[in-house]
């Protein structure tokens, strides 16, 4: 595996012993849609099969993803989970190998003590390295720092042909920013070569502050781009009339030893364990209503300080959310649709169009945050691009869902903008193509290294990535 194009491993029985899988019912974090797949667990880079099965293979994290891009509705699914572990760290220089089923969660717990830290984070610490690599993620940080694939050196790619490519923005440059970004459609990400940001401390300095509407609160976005490695802000859609678009802001940058309580600098990098709760499989369907979402907003709204700066853990600012296990089970087993899309920098007005939709309809969301991007990296189905970027849960239910998203999708398209893959569930096919221009590329490079069409999964198949 190691040495490059050398390795091939598909076989096409089914009867070999690593290749048996039990059939299960798969969801994304969204919680719908669902599909039945053969599902196989190795527990080595050797395990990781390839074959010809008839609904095709795709490798799975830990299901963050959404919607249905981890889904391959009757095919194979390989939960990448077990291969999982540091392969090589230089201390020195901060470079990292890691088994692509690590979680971003156990790659922190390695390396924060010797004063490093992953250079992009998403929400949640629960993703995967290969996760992560395949949907190109970004971070708080994505204005100055851009996304994944910036700090991916090279990575370690099982193909639909079975050859083992190693790919990087110098080497196989093609192959690299088409798995970058790439939704798991170009083969089995193995490993990948990152390289971590240092840090002093494992504490960050936080900067929030209230803001009284959405031009205001757009505006301090902006601001903080100059003095903040991290910036983020909560929207509350509920708002109306003078508060439209209020919110809560916050910039961040990790604490130097100079930042910290004389009592903090002679054991500046402890990461302690964190307690969680964890939500139950019980909870009715439609229980976030207006009314209580509403209530929940503004408590949100007037529990965050006028303007305040402090110290926050990495768990307490990266990944508030992981304090409650599975709270995505707060929406009920009918589960919810996250809209994320970006529109270029001045577009602004399809960001303030969209922010009006959402109060004039009522929506019940409560969890939307606002970012602001960096400039695009080289990867064809990647995400990010210059400009705004809003992230909005929907409860599933509600009735206007589906006309007002296609609605805004159409505005973003129009815009220049795109819709995040890995969050979607639902995009139309002609909404996909006008987003993603590079997806013809993409297509190209994706025959080259899975030509007999391996690789598949239900959100490829849906927008026409895949047959
Ligand atoms: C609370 C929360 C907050 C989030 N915040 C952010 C954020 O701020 N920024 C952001 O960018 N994303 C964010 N996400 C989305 C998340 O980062 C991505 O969906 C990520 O891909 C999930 O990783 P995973 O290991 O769970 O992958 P999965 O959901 O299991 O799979 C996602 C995709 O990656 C592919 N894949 C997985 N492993 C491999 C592999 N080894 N080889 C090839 N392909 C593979 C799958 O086929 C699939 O297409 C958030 C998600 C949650 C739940």
């Amino acid at each position: 595996v190691r040495s490059g194009r050398c390795c091939s491993r598909w076989v096409s029985t089914l009867h070999d012993g690593r290749l048996a899988g039990e059939y299960t019912e798969l969801e994304g974090w969204g919680r719908r849609p669902r599909s039945g797949a053969w599902i196989r667990r190795p527990r080595t880079v050797e395990d990781v099969i390839v074959d010809a099965s008839p609904r095709g293979v795709l490798a799975r994290g830990l299901g963050r993803s959404y919607g249905d891009a981890a889904l391959n509705a009757g095919g194979t699914v390989i939960d990448m989970t077990g291969v999982a572990g540091i392969r090589a760290f230089d201390p020195m220089t901060g470079a990292v190998t890691v088994a692509a089923g690590t979680s971003l969660g156990e790659l922190i717990r390695a390396v924060l003590p010797f004063g490093w830290f992953p250079p992009v984070t998403p929400g949640t610490s629960q993703v995967t390295v290969g996760g992560a690599v395949a949907s190109d993620i970004h971070g708080k940080n994505h204005h100055v720092d851009g996304s994944i694939s910036r700090h991916v050196t090279s990575l370690t790619l099982l193909r639909g042909d079975g050859d083992v490519s190693v790919a990087g923005p110098e080497h196989h440059a093609d192959v690299f920013w088409a798995t970058a970004g790439g939704m798991g459609l170009t083969g089995v990400i193995l490993d990948a070569t990152i390289q971590l940001l240092p840090v002093e401390s494992s504490l960050v300095r936080v900067r929030t502050e209230r803001t009284g509407d959405l031009d205001d609160l757009m505006a301090r976005l902006e601001a903080g781009d100059r003095e903040y490695r991290y910036s983020v802000a909560w929207v509350d859609l509920l708002g109306r009339g003078a508060s439209l678009g209020r919110g809560v802001v916050m910039g961040g940058n990790h604490a130097t030893l100079d930042d910290l309580p004389a009592d903090r600098r002679r054991t500046p990098l402890v990461y302690p364990r964190r307690r969680h709760v964890t939500v139950p499989d019980a909870l009715p369907d439609g229980l976030l209503r207006v009314p209580l979402v509403r209530l929940f907003n503004e408590f949100w709204y007037r529990k965050a300080p006028r303007a305040a700066t402090g110290l926050a853990t990495v768990p307490g600012f990266f990944f508030p959310l992981d304090a409650v296990d599975r709270w995505n089970r707060l929406y009920g087993r009918r589960g919810f649709v996250q809209h994320q899309f970006v529109v270029p920098a001045g577009a602004e007005e399809v960001l303030r169009r969209t922010v009006e939709r959402f109060a004039t309809v009522r929506c019940p969301v409560h969890l939307v945050t606002m970012k602001r991007f960096g400039p695009a990296s080289g990867g064809h189905l990647s995400f990010p691009l210059r400009g705004w970027t809003l992230a909005v849960d929907i409860p599933v239910g509600f009735g206007l869902l589906p006309r007002l998203l296609d609605e805004i999708d159409d505005r973003v398209a129009d815009a220049g903008g795109r819709v995040y893959l890995t969050k979607d569930a639902r995009m139309r096919r002609s909404t996909f193509t006008a987003m993603y221009p590079k997806a013809t590329e993409w297509c190209e490079i994706r025959n080259k290294v899975d030509p007999s069409g391996r690789f598949r999964s239900d959100l490829g198949a849906r927008l026409g990535l895949v047959d």
